[in-house]
């Protein structure tokens, strides 16, 4: 196969697609900036560098990222096996000796005959090759210029402002109740879930939000501009004033609490998040205030006083693509035939969920050029929801999201003991996989399947 294929980013998610290209025969060009060109927040000019944490997540075979480890081991990832390689002990959370692992990345890439890297800052899209684009959360100012003119500027974000997502199970719907403002919408009884605030409980929560220690702004999140811009932190809106936050995210207008009859002082209002209806996020409450005190504030909102949340608000340099409107769930483009995105760009989070987007990417790359049809993972494995979640969501509202078993379609019957639905999970998606990698017909997979089999 003579054709050349260009993977611009040598971080976690270009790493593993440049690799997987290679294995199915492709001469690949990777890209890497670094040591040239810094992001800010790596340190060397190693391939696939973990910028912070040296976890990959839990390794339980029924946690979300546990799932999402298996599905890259049966579908033959080079990072997922460089991972295990360079294991440190962590109890039930795969932790890499990072030096290891970015070595063993680097080196089997290097070696490969397949792949050339260079070091050198791409500044504009090759859009006449076959391309994968993996420049992650800081990718380089002058390209990320150029994906702004291919995409529209509204459809190419530069920071996460994240909201926190609670569990609804764990709301207290005795205090908390449904509604939507001014009786709107399709379903009579609302789609939000509101929790009501009297003026004390409002004072209260303003007072220890304004007290409230952040998370401290890095340097390559302070120059960036567009950092901040149009999207103020709660508990910046607390310092303004007393009153802001209920003229502005907690007003309560248009709604009647139906525990007293009356309109409350303010309202704090939570949106569905997921399709099955388990995941609520807190709107328009994107904060900065360190976790730990984040969970205890908020825990001040009537209804949530024992809540349970899957994410905590943040804020964060983040490059990432408006991805339900110009991403398939391939990671292709829309509108530009061998364009992909992979990576934290596609508005997949966590270290694993880069990876596996970067090998799904190179795997329907690699079947494009041979003429194969595309492969969409089965939507109740943990890499199909995920692709499914960042492609399908509502362009709107699209935040980042990272594996979790939220997104996973519902069980076909609800099992309550909470350890059984995990495992039923685990087991759905496991044996979903497997069925679809069967029927895929690629050889590299084939070889991987029939070992494993071989082994057990
Ligand atoms: C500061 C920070 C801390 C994080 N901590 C964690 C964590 O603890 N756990 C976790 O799960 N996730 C974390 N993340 C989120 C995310 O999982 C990681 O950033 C992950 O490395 C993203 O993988 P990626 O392959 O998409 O991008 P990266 O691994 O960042 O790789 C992108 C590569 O592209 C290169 N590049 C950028 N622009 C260009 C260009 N124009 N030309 C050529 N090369 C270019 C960069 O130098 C980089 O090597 C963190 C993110 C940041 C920014």
């Amino acid at each position: 196969m003579s054709q050349v294929v260009t993977v611009i980013g040598g971080g976690l998610a270009g790493s593993e697609a440049a690799w997987q290209l290679a294995q199915r025969g492709h001469q690949v060009r990777l890209f890497e900036m670094r040591p040239v060109k810094s992001t800010g927040a790596h340190v060397s000019d190693r391939l696939a560098e973990l910028v912070c944490s040296n976890s990959l997540g839990s390794k339980l075979p029924d946690r979300a990222t546990g799932i999402l480890q298996n599905e890259m081991r049966m579908l033959g990832s080079l990072l997922m096996r460089c991972a295990q390689e360079a294991a440190v002990p962590a109890g039930g959370a795969l932790a890499v000796d990072r030096e290891r692992f970015a070595h063993s990345v680097t080196e089997t890439l290097d070696a490969h005959p397949g792949i050339e890297i260079r070091r050198e800052e791409v500044t504009a899209l090759p859009l006449d090759q076959a391309v994968i684009v993996a420049t992650g959360p800081l990718t380089s100012p002058a390209l990320s210029v150029a994906i702004g003119q291919l995409t529209g500027e509204d459809y190419l974000y530069f920071y996460d402002a994240i909201s926190p997502i609670v569990q609804a199970a764990s709301i207290d719907m005795s205090r908390a109740f449904q509604a939507n403002r001014y009786g709107r919408g399709e379903d009579s009884s609302g789609d939000y879930i509101n929790c009501p605030m009297d003026k004390p409980a409002y004072d209260r929560f303003v007072e220890a939000l304004k007290d409230a220690e952040t998370i401290e702004l890095r340097d390559f999140e302070r120059e960036d501009p567009n950092f901040f811009e149009g999207c103020v932190p709660i508990e910046q809106l607390a310092r303004r004033g007393h009153d802001t936050l209920a003229f502005g995210p907690m007003r309560p207008v248009g709604l009647t609490d139906p525990h007293t009859g009356r309109r409350p002082h303010a309202v704090v209002q939570m949106r569905q998040d997921d399709i099955a209806g388990d995941l609520y996020n807190v709107v328009g409450f994107q904060t900065n205030i360190r976790w730990k005190r984040q969970r205890e504030i908020l825990r001040l909102i009537p209804g949530l006083e024992a809540a349970e949340f899957l994410r905590m608000g943040q804020m964060h340099r983040n490059t990432f693509l408006n991805a339900p409107a110009l991403l398939a769930p391939t990671m292709r483009f829309r509108g530009q035939e061998r364009l992909y995105f992979a990576g934290q760009i596609t508005g997949v989070e966590g270290y694993v969920g880069n990876i596996a987007t970067g090998l799904l990417a190179a795997l329907n790359l690699s079947r494009q050029l041979r003429g194969q049809a595309a492969w969409i993972p089965p939507a109740d494995t943990m890499l199909g929801a995920l692709s499914h979640y960042v492609t399908h969501s509502e362009p709107k509202r699209f935040q980042p999201m990272k594996a979790n078993l939220g997104i996973l379609p519902p069980l076909p019957v609800k099992i309550k003991n909470k350890a059984e639905r995990k495992r039923a999970y685990a087991e759905r998606a496991t044996a979903s996989m497997l069925d679809s990698l069967q029927a895929l017909n690629d050889a590299l997979i084939n070889c991987r399947l029939a070992a494993a089999r071989a082994e057990n």
